[in-house]
C-alpha cells in the first residue's frame, strides 16, 4: 500500500515546457536522436547548433524520466577517482576522460547561460560530507588527486562541514567548488526549448518502436509514424529497452527515492546549507541533499523496486533527514518521488557504436547531471565525424552483462547488503564514541 501521494517537487516549481506533438507520416532528418533527456537533448542541441537537421523521438513527455526527477546536484567527473581511471585506462587515455568528465559543470551552466535557461541554478560548490575516518582518509586522497590536476577542491574539517552543511553528524568533508545545483526539470526544459530554436523537430509521446537498417539508413518506426536517418543516436539510459537488446544488457536500472519539506523557517534556515551547496555523504548507500529555491530540504537515497513505496521505505528517508538535521524534527514532508538511476559493471558512463551510424550513450550511475550533457555534445561531435581519438572519451564495445535476467535481484541483494554494511559502520561509529566518552 502506498504511503503518499507521489508528486515531485520540480514538477510543481518547474516553468512549462514547450508543448509538443507525437509524430505522425513519414519523416527524415540527417541524425534521429532517440530520447529527450539531457543526453538527447544536448546532442540535438550540438547537432542542431552545427547546421544538422535533427529529430528527437521521446517515449513520454521530455522530463517525465530521470533527467526531470532527479536532485540537481551538477557533480564534476565520474564515481572513480582520477588516478583510479588513469590506472585503468592508461594515463593518456585515462587522463583525457578525467578532463571531459571534469568539464561537466561548465558545460551545464555555460548552456544555461548562453541559453538563458531559468532553472534556479546556483554555482557554489558539491559537498561530499564524510560518515568515518575512513572515509575522510579516502576522501583527503580524492582531493590530493584533485590539486594535482589543479582542480578547486578543499578537505574540510568537522567544524567547516558543521559551518557549510549545518550537520553535526560528519567527520569532515570535501568541497568541490565545481559542483552547483539546478532546478533538474526547468533544465531539461529548457533545453528543450533552446533545441527547437536551433532549429531541431521534437516528438514526444513517440516512442522508437523498431530500428531497422534499410538502403543505407537507419529506419525508426513510432506507433504513428517514422524516421528514416543515417545516423542514430540512442540516449534512453535507465529505459533502455528492447529497441536494442544487446544495450539493453548493459545496464541495471536500479531505484532513487526523494522526499522534500515543506519551506524551512528563517532562522533555521540561515544555518542549513547556507551557502546553497548540494551534498552527496560517503554512506555505502549514499544520502544526497539540498534545499531548493523555496527552502525546502529535498533528500534522496536508495528507493524501493515497488512502483508505490511502503510506508517503511518512506520512513527510513524521513529518518535520513532527521538523522542529518535533528533540527527538523516535526518538519512537514510535502514532495515524494523517484526515478531509475543506470547503473553499469564498471561504475562508468560508455559510449558506443553499436553499427555503423548507430552511437549510444548511457550508464551515469547517479551522475548524470553534467556528465549526460557531457556525453550529449561527445555524440554530437562524433556524429559529425569527429575522430574517435580526438574525442577526449573511450568508445567502448558493448558487453552485455552476464546474466542480466537476474540483475534486478542482485540489484535488490546488493541494496540489502549494503543496507547493512552501513548499519554495522554505524553501531561501531557509536560504540566508539561511547568507548571515547567513557576513557
Ligand atoms: C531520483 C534520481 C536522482 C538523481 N540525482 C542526480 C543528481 O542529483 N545528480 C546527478 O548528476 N545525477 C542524478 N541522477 C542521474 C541523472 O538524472 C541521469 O543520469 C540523467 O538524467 C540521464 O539523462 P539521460 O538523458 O541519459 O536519460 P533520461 O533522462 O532517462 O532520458 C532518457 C529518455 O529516453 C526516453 N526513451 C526511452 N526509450 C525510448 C524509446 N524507445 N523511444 C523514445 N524515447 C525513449 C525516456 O522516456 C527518457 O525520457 C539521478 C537520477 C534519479 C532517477
Amino acid at each position: 500500500m502506498s504511503a503518499v501521494a507521489l508528486q515531485s517537487l520540480w514538477s510543481v516549481t518547474a516553468p512549462p515546457g514547450p508543448a509538443f506533438t507525437p509524430l505522425s507520416g513519414t519523416q527524415r532528418a540527417q541524425t534521429a536522436v532517440i530520447g529527450g533527456g539531457y543526453t538527447g537533448l544536448s546532442a540535438a542541441l550540438h547537432l542542431a547548433e552545427a547546421g544538422r537537421d535533427v529529430v528527437v523521438l521521446e517515449a513520454v513527455e521530455i522530463g517525465e524520466r530521470a533527467s526531470g526527477v532527479n536532485g540537481g546536484q551538477v557533480i564534476p567527473g565520474v564515481k572513480a577517482d582520477p588516478d583510479a581511471l588513469e590506472a585503468m585506462l592508461g594515463p593518456y587515455a585515462g587522463g583525457r576522460l578525467v578532463t571531459t568528465a571534469a568539464s561537466g559543470p561548465d558545460l551545464v551552466f555555460d548552456l544555461i547561460a548562453r541559453h538563458g535557461i531559468q532553472c534556479e541554478a546556483t554555482r557554489t560548490g558539491w559537498i561530499q560530507p564524510a560518515t568515518s575516518e575512513a572515509a575522510l582518509a579516502q576522501l583527503a586522497r580524492r582531493a590530493e588527486q584533485w590539486w594535482r590536476r589543479g582542480a578547486a577542491v578543499d578537505l574540510l574539517s568537522r567544524a567547516e562541514v558543521l559551518q557549510l552543511t549545518g550537520s553535526a553528524l560528519y567527520c569532515g568533508g570535501l568541497l568541490d567548488r565545481r559542483g552547483g545545483t539546478v532546478q533538474p526539470l526547468a533544465y531539461v526544459r529548457g533545453l528543450a526549448h533552446a533545441v527547437t530554436r536551433a532549429g531541431a523537430r521534437i516528438f514526444t509521446q513517440s516512442p522508437a518502436l523498431r530500428l531497422t537498417r534499410k538502403t543505407g539508413a537507419w529506419h525508426i518506426e513510432t506507433p504513428q509514424g517514422s524516421v528514416s536517418a543515417p545516423v542514430v543516436l540512442i540516449a534512453t539510459d535507465a529505459d533502455t529497452g528492447a529497441l536494442n537488446e544487446q544495450l539493453r544488457r548493459t545496464v541495471v536500472p536500479v531505484p532513487s527515492f526523494q522526499v522534500a519539506t515543506a519551506p524551512i523557517p528563517a532562522a533555521l534556515r540561515r544555518t542549513i546549507l547556507p551557502d546553497g551547496q548540494a551534498a552527496s555523504d560517503t554512506w555505502q548507500l549514499l544520502r544526497y541533499f539540498r534545499l531548493d529555491a523555496s527552502g525546502r530540504l529535498v533528500l534522496g537515497s536508495r528507493g524501493t523496486f515497488a512502483r508505490t513505496p511502503a510506508q517503511h521505505d518512506v520512513q527510513r528517508h524521513y529518518r535520513a533527514v532527521h538523522e542529518i538535521y535533528p533540527q527538523l524534527k516535526g518538519i512537514k514532508f510535502e514532495y515524494h518521488w523517484g526515478g531509475m538511476v543506470a547503473m553499469t559493471r564498471d561504475n562508468l558512463p560508455h559510449l558506443h557504436e553499436l553499427a555503423p551510424g548507430l552511437l549510444a550513450g548511457l550508464g551515469y550511475n547517479g551522475r548524470g547531471v553534467a556528465m549526460a550533457t557531457v556525453m550529449g555534445r561527445l555524440l554530437a561531435r562524433r556524429a559529425l565525424g569527429a575522430p574517435v581519438v580526438e574525442l577526449g572519451f573511450p568508445v567502448t564495445p558493448v558487453l552485455p552483462m552476464p546474466f542480466h535476467s537476474l540483475s534486478g535481484l542482485g540489484a535488490r541483494a546488493t541494496i540489502q547488503y549494503l543496507r547493512c554494511m552501513d548499519g554495522f559502520t554505524r553501531v561501531g561509529a557509536r560504540l566508539r564514541t561511547r568507548a571515547l566518552f567513557r576513557a
